[in-house]
């Protein structure tokens, strides 16, 4: 029996696979990673603190890159709902705040009069995120991340802006393909979880950037 399938049946294949491997594969970390808590604040192994803080972290980095991998699927189901941009970026200004006290660097959150939109708010925040991770780490302490809401026209734009390194344009070129990163830990899947998350949106997500920093401006229609 021979079976022919397109290029496109075969990424949807082994998308598919993929999908279900990651959900499978993560409850088993999740049990991993409790029981490792677990002994971690057992008074017999506090000398192994810092060791079970590894594992820790290490799993999370685990599941971090299947939750990415799981947002890349093309048939991932998404709920849209009537919400304000603004709501989601408030929600997300403690944990922005915080990070950016970690790596040293200023914040500015610019929010404009804006229109609800259909969102799918836990997307929103996946886009947000991975944005804000790229510009903190774009920046030297004492950089500043800019985040903006406005109304242009017929659209809702919203822009992450750092004071970064900017981005070269050999990297541009090929901005979200899975896995460039030229980062050392760099998995490289957040800006093609960023694109994936905009095209699920109808939204476009368009690029500036020099030397002296970087913009993302993804713009919704109203
Ligand atoms: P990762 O952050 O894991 O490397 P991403 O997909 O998030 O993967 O980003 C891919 C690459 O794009 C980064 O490694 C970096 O070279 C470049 N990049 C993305 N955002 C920025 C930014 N704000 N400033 C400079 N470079 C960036
Ligand atoms: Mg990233």
């Amino acid at each position: 029996l021979e079976i022919e399938m397109s290029r496109l049946d075969i990424l949807n294949v082994v998308g598919e696979m993929a999908a279900s491997i990651g959900h499978e594969v993560r409850n088993p970390l999740t049990t991993v990673r409790g029981y490792l808590q677990f002994f971690q604040n057992k008074k017999e192994t506090i000398q192994y603190h810092e060791q079970f803080q590894i594992m820790i972290d290490e799993l999370d980095r685990a599941n971090l890159i299947i939750s990415e991998f799981l947002s890349l699927a093309k048939n991932k189901a998404v709920k849209f709902n009537l919400c304000n941009l603004n709501a989601i970026i408030n929600k997300l200004s403690p944990l922005i705040h915080s990070d950016a006290l970690h790596f040293g660097h200023n914040v500015q959150i610019e929010m404009g009069n804006i229109p609800d939109i259909n969102l799918d708010e836990k997307e929103l925040r996946q886009l947000l995120l991975n944005l804000m991770r790229n510009a903190f780490e774009a920046m030297k302490t004492g950089g500043t991340l800019t985040i903006q809401s406005y109304v242009d026209g017929d659209n809702v734009v919203l822009t992450v802006r750092d004071t970064g390194t900017g981005i070269p344009q050999k990297i541009l070129d090929k901005l979200g393909t899975p896995f460039l990163t030229t980062k050392e830990n760099g998995v490289g899947l957040g800006m093609a979880v960023c694109y994936r998350i905009a095209d699920r949106h109808g939204a476009k997500i368009d690029v500036k950037t020099s030397p002296q920093g970087t913009t993302f401006l993804v713009t919704f229609k109203i």
